[in-house]
């Protein structure tokens, strides 16, 4: 496959050539970041872990070149945190044994940048080459910049293809901002009990992010916690960890607008809220 970037590379953990990597993809997830999908993906992680019938892979939109860091990493320049980034990544896809792993390579610029379709056409050749079933990426509520660029760029992308090769589902998942706002009809919920260890391993390998000052390790393990306990107020928790995302199949229609599709989440939640203040004032 041909990408854009010079420094585009596909990574095969099990040495697999990469055609047949890629075809036996399942689940794919795409993400702006390094890390970004062992905290929002994992359901799809996990699904395909152990699995001969199923295969994750995991695309990378950025070169994580503006990372912050700190401590061993304090003097890095951007060129050597985006080689730790890379390797780090690679020993996520290794443990987590994806099916492969897409660098494209892209500046955070060229990601946010509307007018910029290389990065659509590298995202269309990924989902080509995958044909995946399910399809996790950000939500577009979520507050930063790069991973809403991103997920309007696969969403652009999969306008764009023809329908057969659009998947079944597409999710926007949680990073930086949980979903435990949505009305609980509203919520997709993955429930991602069991494999701790896998879990715990899949966030805390990114040492030059969590060594580096921030204990995503620790966040994510207490956000999908929370997510089970708080989901619901009567009865015991069910499951102990859940992750929480946006149904966004339908705005792979290109007749569906996003902005008001994503808007319509908040209307509902705000209905919710002054219904109840309604009733109890
Ligand atoms: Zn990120």
């Amino acid at each position: 496959m041909q990408l854009h970037n010079h420094g585009a590379e596909i990574y095969v953990p099990d040495g697999s050539p990469v055609d047949a990597a890629l075809s036996r993809t399942t689940h794919l997830g795409v993400s702006a970041h390094q890390d970004d999908l062992e905290i929002m993906a994992y359901h799809g992680i996990l699904e395909c872990f152990g699995k001969p019938d199923k295969g994750f892979t995991g695309v990378t939109v950025t070169n994580g070149s503006g990372s912050p860091r700190d401590g061993l990493y304090g003097k890095y320049t951007d060129e050597e945190m985006q080689v730790v980034r890379r390797k780090e990544q690679k020993k996520a896809a290794f443990i987590g044994e994806y099916s492969a792993h897409v660098f494209l390579d892209y500046s955070s610029g060229a990601v946010k940048d509307p007018a910029n379709t290389q990065v659509v056409e590298d995202l269309k050749k990924v989902i080509t080459a995958c044909k995946p079933q399910v399809i996790y990426t950000h939500n577009l509520a979520d507050k930063h910049d790069t991973h809403v660029a991103t997920t309007l760029r696969i969403i652009r992308a999969l306008r764009e293809l023809p329908g057969d090769s659009r998947p079944l589902h597409l999710y926007g998942c949680e990073v930086w901002r949980n979903l435990d706002w949505l009305n609980d009809n509203d919520k997709v919920i993955f429930n991602v009990d069991g494999h701790e260890n896998l879990a715990t391993s899949l966030v805390g390998l990114f040492d030059s992010q969590v060594a580096g000052g921030k204990r995503y390790d620790l966040a994510t393990m207490g956000r999908r916690r929370a997510n089970a306990t708080y989901l619901a107020s009567h009865g015991v928790d069910e499951s102990t960890s859940l992750i929480f995302a946006l149904d966004l199949t339908p705005v792979m229609d290109p007749k569906v607008d996003v902005k008001e599709y994503t808007l319509g989440y908040i209307d509902r939640f705000a209905k919710e809220v002054s219904g109840r203040l309604a009733k109890l004032m």
